[in-house]
Parts: structure tokens; C-alpha cells; sequence
């Protein structure tokens, strides 16, 4: 179940944040890190706070870009301390642990999102996860080191873990008869729909007044599946060929 989960760090520009990563996530279970164009990997500093973790540094996936990290996840967390002016759908770390283990006793991949030390998760990166994970904090100062982050979540993570062989937990499962879609055919579906919104004169590419995140937060409200994002797909074709 575990092994569906993927811990995707974003730029992260501390080696020793890379390390206490690993780290939190062995203690608790999880083996998967991805990390987005690191500034310093490998790195002295991250071996020495993975301390017996090395093994997960190893082996994490390294990519280049936000779209290679999510692109076989089909749903993704984003984890933000920060509530965004464009309302998503918001989890506190117990509610998002049920709902990953309900996804991932289905064989569902998931990924969790972590932003940079500096600034976090862009807008547009959060806008691209199905759902928000914020762990409340005291208002005054709501930003947390990342790998403390990645703890918290991962402890949550693992503790319904544990209650769930233990029997004192049961989840509203998902539906595994879903052939649920992945980012990378959502992304696809987005990226033809605007370039048709455009097209068809829908949408100005200068005034795009937020249309395309209201499609993503619409398509994961309907949990899309593979054959649906095709239909879609199809009708956009057939609209761009009306219009040339
Ligand atoms: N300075 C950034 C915070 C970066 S902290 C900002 O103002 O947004 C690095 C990362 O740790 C964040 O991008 C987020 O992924 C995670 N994180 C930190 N505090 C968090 C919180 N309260 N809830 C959820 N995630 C948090």
C-alpha cells in the first residue's frame, strides 16, 4: 500500500532538508522520493542527515521538471501552510492520510508535493493537485522546516497505516474498478481544451480570467477516468477541425 505513495520535493535548495527527508520517510514507511531539479544532490550534507536513510537517497528519482514528477500520479496532493486566495479543496494531514490510503489500497499512485524553502509551491503548481494539505499551525507563524513537514504527513500517513492492520480503522475504500486518469493525460486534456478555448475564441490567452484551474478543480471533483478524458479529447478534435 505504501509503495503507491511518492514523496515529490520541488526544488528543494538545502542538501541537509534532502537528507532528514529520507529520513522521515523511512521511519514511517515510505520508500518513494522524487526530487524536481535539487540544487545540490548528491551531497555530504544530505547523506549525513539521512543518517541510516541513505538507502531512499539512493534511490530517489531525480527529474528536471514539475511535470515529469507528477506524471504517472494519479492524484496529487499539494501540501501548502499558506491558504490561497482561489479556493481548492483543503485537507488537514488525518483526512488526507485516509483519503491516500483509500486510493492507494486500490493500486492508485499518489503523490505528495512538497514547495521550496523560499517561497513554497507556486500557484500554479498547487493548482495542477487535486487536493490542499495544510497542518495547522499557530496563525502568527504557519511555515514549517520542509523535512518537518514531510514528518508530519508521513506519520499520519503511516499511523492509519497501522490502524488499518490493526483492525480499529476500516476506510471508505475507492473504487478499484476505476480506471482512474493520470496528470499526464489531464495535463494533455487542459492543454487541448485551451488551446480550443482560444481557438473558438472562448478564451482571451491574455485574460484567461482563471478558466483552466476551474477545469482542473472540476476534473477532479469528477475523478476523471482514462476513457472519459478520451471522449473529451475526441469532441476537442472534432471542434478544431470545425473551426479550420
Ligand atoms: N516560505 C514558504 C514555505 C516554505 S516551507 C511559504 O511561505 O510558503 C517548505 C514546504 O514545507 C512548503 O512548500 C510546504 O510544502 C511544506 N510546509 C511548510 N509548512 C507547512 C504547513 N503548515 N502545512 C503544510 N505544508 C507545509
Amino acid at each position: 500500500m505504501l509503495n503507491h505513495i511518492r514523496i515529490i520535493l520541488c526544488q528543494p535548495s538545502h542538501p541537509g532538508n534532502i537528507g532528514a527527508t529520507a529520513r522521515a520517510m523511512k521511519n514511517m514507511g515510505l520508500y518513494r522520493l522524487t526530487l524536481v531539479a535539487p540544487e545540490l544532490f548528491p551531497h555530504v550534507e544530505a547523506i549525513k542527515r539521512a543518517s541510516g536513510a541513505d538507502d531512499i537517497l539512493a534511490h530517489a528519482n531525480v527529474v528536471q521538471t514539475f511535470e515529469e514528477a507528477i506524471a504517472d500520479c494519479q492524484w496529487l496532493f499539494g501540501t501548502s501552510a499558506r491558504s490561497r486566495e482561489f479556493p481548492w479543496p483543503q485537507l488537514t494531514p488525518y483526512e488526507g492520510a485516509q483519503k491516500i490510503l483509500s486510493y492507494t489500497t486500490v493500486k492508485q499512485e499518489v503523490g505528495i508535493v512538497f514547495g521550496t524553502e523560499r517561497s513554497g509551491l507556486t500557484n500554479e503548481q498547487l493548482q495542477r493537485c487535486d487536493y490542499h494539505l495544510t497542518i495547522p499551525t499557530h496563525p502568527d507563524y504557519s511555515s514549517l522546516n520542509l523535512a518537518q513537514a514531510v514528518q508530519i504527513l508521513s506519520y499520519e500517513i503511516y499511523q492509519r497505516f497501522l490502524s488499518l492492520s490493526e483492525g480499529t480503522f476500516s476506510l471508505q475504500e475507492a473504487d478499484d474498478a476505476i480506471d482512474k486518469a493520470t496528470m499526464e493525460e489531464v495535463t494533455g486534456l487542459l492543454q487541448h481544451f485551451e488551446e480550443m478555448a482560444i481557438k473558438i475564441g472562448f478564451m482571451h490567452p491574455n485574460h484567461p480570467k482563471k478558466l483552466i484551474p476551474r477545469l482542473k478543480r472540476l476534473f477532479s471533483k469528477a475523478q476523471l477516468e482514462k476513457e472519459e478524458v478520451n471522449i473529451l479529447r475526441g469532441f476537442l478534435k472534432l471542434v478544431g477541425k470545425e473551426q479550420t
